[in-house]
């Protein structure tokens, strides 16, 4: 019965971290998961998507942003559907 437990909540760990991945949210989701075990699944799924923190300000960002919109750095994790075209760059 304890290893039903374990599975049920490892599932949950690895289901909601995923879930959160899909979103840019891993962290979030796995630590959903961790302290609300299936319930951290329900958590990740409500989460908001697109946004990430910033790694400087820890204010929340697009994703696609490739400055913060808090504190105007530069935003490191920056993933652009484009990368070849860098927005801030075209002079054109
Ligand atoms: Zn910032």
């Amino acid at each position: 019965m304890t290893a039903l437990w374990l599975l049920i909540a490892f599932f949950s760990i690895f289901a909601s971290a995923s879930i959160g991945s899909t979103k840019g949210r891993t962290l979030e989701g796995l630590v959903a998961g961790l302290m609300l075990g299936p319930f951290g699944i329900v958590y990740a799924g409500f989460l908001p998507n697109g946004n990430e923190k910033c790694a400087h300000c820890h204010g929340w960002c697009f994703r696609q942003a490739t400055v913060c919109q808090n504190c105007g750095r530069e935003y490191p994790s920056a993933q652009s559907p484009f990368p070849d075209v860098d927005p801030m760059k075209v002079s054109r």
